[in-house]
């Protein structure tokens, strides 16, 4: 699931070498990467579009209007009659924010080997793709030997989906169907498994995890299987200087005008971003580990308590969040990490700033806790609450500090 564009970037930081957690699983994905540093410096390409844009800031003159009145297209030219409106409210129509999932590799590649190479699991079972998306899912699935596969897709992008499984032959395997999870009439009363591609930044934000246990729930056969299966949430604390000055302490002045009052709400939100291995200055600690087949929806809200150990003495401006996931019903033990020492996916890293500069020396510990929970106005939207305290030989501090990801 790929959700908003990112809000910033880290440039000039690379990615982080492959663990052997990855490298073991994901054995196929690492000859391909479509994951390498997108920013670099301006150039001339860069330059050539500023006067592109130059050029486009002229008057049209009459003959122009013209060309503008016959470019009205055809809905049926371009095959959509969407507005900017119905992208706006619902991102997932739009083929943009499928292509960057499909060619996070990561990700899609784990799904792939998961189905392929286990193909016991599939063979004359009933899949239910929750949020169906391409029917990417959906087509491993029924290439793996699946008897039938329901793939559910909201938006219009279930549209497309239909038309790429009829033209990849499996239209008598597959029943794309166009609606909410929530509201759909299954033509089957139980399923044998359910796979879905739910994970949000932060692991939690848009709450599709709800929709997967909803159909778990109603529609899953006692033994049957959710993939993925574990979900785990990781924290640790990074040196980030450069990065802390550019976002947050930017707005003390601005053009030479105070716009501070910017500051608070850009230290409330989460960043999320790639982080640089070599930033990292403590252990990275678990702070929870969810089993979809089994929990509860109010299991995504928690409390945590969490102790970081630095392994060198530098400074803390901020804590990082990542997720990993698993699928342990594999004949041998899958998933991936979206953390900093691993290879890079689009769901990058999520970045919480500290009020506090930290000068820790190695060995000392920061403790505290993290409350993590739906918004309850906007149940996509996820409210953090982080406290920590830490006693330093040369710093001494505790705070609580508020976060929302929206
Ligand atoms: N399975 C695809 C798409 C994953 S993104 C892939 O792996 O590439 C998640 C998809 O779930 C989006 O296309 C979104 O529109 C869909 N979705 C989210 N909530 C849903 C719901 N309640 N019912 C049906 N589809 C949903």
């Amino acid at each position: 699931m790929a959700r908003r564009e990112s809000n910033s970037h880290h440039p000039h930081q690379h990615q982080g070498t492959h663990t052997r957690f990855e490298d073991e699983q994901i054995e196929e994905a690492t000859e391909s990467s479509n994951l390498e540093d997108p920013m670099c410096d301006a150039d001339e390409s860069t330059i050539g579009q500023e006067k592109a844009i130059d050029d486009t800031m002229c008057e049209p003159d009459e003959s122009d209007k013209d060309i503008a009145r016959s470019f009205e297209l055809d809905d049926s030219v371009i095959g959509s009659d969407k507005t900017s409106a119905d992208y706006y409210f619902d991102s997932y129509s739009h083929f943009g924010i499928h292509e960057e999932m499909l060619k996070d590799v990561v990700r899609t590649k784990t799904y792939q080997n998961v189905i392929y190479k286990n193909k016991f699991l599939f063979k004359n079972k009933v899949v239910l793709d929750v949020g169906a998306g391409t029917g990417i899912l959906s087509l491993f699935c029924a290439k793996a030997g699946a008897k039938h596969v329901y793939a559910v897709e909201c938006s219009h992008m279930a549209d497309m989906a239909k038309e790429i499984v009829e033209v990849n032959g499996f239209s008598d395997v597959i029943t794309v169907m166009k609606g909410k999870v929530e509201e759909i009439v299954l033509p089957v009363a139980q399923v044998d498994i359910i796979i879905s591609e739910w994970m949000g930044y932060f692991l939690l934000f848009e709450n599709m995890l709800n929709t997967v246990l909803y159909a778990r729930d109603k529609w899953l056969v006692n033994d049957g299987i959710v993939l993925p299966d574990k979900a785990s949430l990781y924290l640790t604390a990074i040196e980030d200087a450069e990065y802390k000055e550019d976002k947050i302490e930017f707005w003390n002045s601005v053009y030479g005008f105070d716009m501070s009052c910017i500051k608070k709400q850009a230290m409330m939100e989460p960043l999320v971003d790639t982080v640089d291995q070599n930033q990292i200055v403590t252990n990275c600690q678990l702070l929870k580990t969810m089993d979809i087949s089994k929990m509860a929806p109010g299991d995504a809200s928690f409390t945590a308590p969490f102790k970081l150990v630095a392994s060198r003495d530098d400074y803390i401006h901020a804590l990082v969040a990542y997720f990993d996931v698993s699928f342990t019903k594999c004949h041998k033990l899958t998933g991936f990490s979206t953390g900093p020492r691993s290879r890079a996916t689009h769901w990058k890293q999520t970045v919480l700033y500290l009020e506090d500069v930290l000068t820790i020396c190695e060995g000392e510990t920061v403790v505290g806790s993290m409350t993590v929970a739906q918004n309850k106005k906007n149940p996509r939207d996820v409210d953090i609450m982080i406290k920590y305290s830490f006693n330093g030989q040369r710093c001494q501090v505790s705070r609580t500090q508020y976060y929302k990801m929206r």
